[in-house]
């Protein structure tokens, strides 16, 4: 998946284990609630980790260096089942909420289901970002009943011809058209992820294409032609290649989609306006919480701050408080940090308030109290009510 995307809030809930796909269980909301409320005033409230299980990926997208066949098949590597269930434990202990896995393509790893059961197990929120080729009407079942949060279904353009074409795999529409409504009769979120590419051409055409495709919700993965770290989709191909002229007007027909709510797009309008301010060089209002809230980690279990960063924070093993980082970053432009930064900023600043004013620093409360960034933030999350159900 190109820039998978992680902001998403999911309004089921864990199901228990072996319930074959029933309706999620019935939990107490208001229970549920109060440790939420509790969580955002000490720490800002959850976080989310990106956990790419395999490099390995069955698709072949010009845009991405995880395309099958782009490199030699002795760097492949993914992660153990024993190894991924030690690092959701350690997520579990690290305040980290969501859990999106991802590739390569995380639907080749044969033990992914398991790994979504203890995902689930833990508490943790499991999500897949995939391009939807894999799935059947079984193992759509399987995992639902294993606790499966949300789905993020990458889509390339407004026609199914130009999408299979670019990803490699014919008949891959269907698949996932099926799989829409099947996650819906179920009760799991699904959701679309469209990398900003030439190949998407007219933005007016999408919501069409997508409500064929059975979505009711789109997120937007801004084009990256670079990353520092083991991650790679990215690629330097022409399709994702932008003057800023051309990158700011295509951002401008984002926000133009998301107000003609023809379809509901979860990129905060104001996360849009950040990143033209970013492409024009002007001052950014929202720093990064990515290796604060959000984190990347690889199939070597090396736990990143975000795709971008060069270095490791550290092993996941050696995951703590201590290793976090908050310092506004404003590097790059990757949607799934930079969105979730301006959503969650309020929650971070209600819990940078309420700790100084446990420590008596009262003044120091205040200017968190009074940012003027409150309300924006507060707006976008307005904004997205209808999906951030559970939060
Ligand atoms: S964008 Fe996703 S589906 Fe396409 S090659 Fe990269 S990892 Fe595979
Ligand atoms: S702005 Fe980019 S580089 Fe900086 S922490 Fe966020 S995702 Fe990473």
């Amino acid at each position: 998946m190109n820039s998978a995307k992680q902001d998403v809030e999911v309004r089921s809930v864990p199901r228990a284990e072996g319930t074959g796909g029933t309706p999620a269980l019935k939990t107490d909301k208001k229970a549920e609630r109060m440790p939420l409320i509790a969580g955002v005033l000490d720490h800002g409230g959850p976080g989310y980790v990106q956990f790419a299980i395999t490099n390995i990926c069955n698709a072949k997208c010009e845009f991405c260096s995880f395309a099958a066949g782009r490199f030699a098949p002795k760097q492949r590597r993914s992660v153990t089942l024993e190894e991924a269930c030690e690092a959701i434990d350690i997520c579990a202990n690290n305040r980290i909420g969501y859990l999106l896995f991802v590739g390569g393509e995380p639907m080749v790893h044969k033990d992914l289901l398991a790994m979504v059961a203890h995902t689930a197990k833990r508490r943790l929120r499991p999500m897949i970002c995939t391009n939807g080729s894999l799935w059947n009407e079984t193992n759509i079942k399987q995992y639902t009943a294993a606790g499966l949060s949300s789905v993020i279904m990458s889509i390339d353009a407004p026609d199914a011809a130009i999408h299979e074409k670019h990803r490699g795999l014919p008949g891959v529409c269907v698949k996932i058209k099926r799989a829409n409504e099947l996650f819906s009769e179920l009760g799991v979120e699904t959701i679309a992820s469209v990398t900003m590419s030439r190949l998407v051409g007219d933005y007016g055409r999408l919501p069409g294409f997508l409500r064929e495709l059975g979505f009711s919700r789109c997120t937007f993965s801004y084009p990256l032609t670079t990353l520092g770290s083991s991650y790679l989709s990215y690629s330097s191909s022409t399709l994702v290649e932008y003057t800023d002229e051309e990158l700011i007007n295509a951002f401008e027909e984002v926000k133009k989609l998301k107000r003609a709510r023809k379809i509901t797009i979860i990129n905060p309008t104001e996360s849009l306006s950040e990143m033209q301010r970013h492409i024009r060089g002007q001052k950014e209002r929202f720093g990064c919480l990515g290796g604060y809230k959000y984190f990347y980690l690889d199939w070597n279990l090396d736990l990143y701050r975000c795709h971008y960063w060069e270095k490791p924070m550290c092993h996941i093993r050696d995951f703590s408080s201590d290793k976090l980082v908050r310092d506004g970053c404003t590097r790059c432009m990757i949607d799934c940090y930079r969105d979730p930064s301006v959503l969650q900023f309020i929650a971070v600043n209600a819990s940078d308030a309420w700790n100084h004013l446990k420590h008596g620093h009262v003044l120091k409360a205040m200017r968190h109290v009074f940012d003027p960034r409150n309300l924006i933030s507060l707006r976008s999350v307005w904004e997205n009510r209808g999906w951030i159900g559970g939060v």
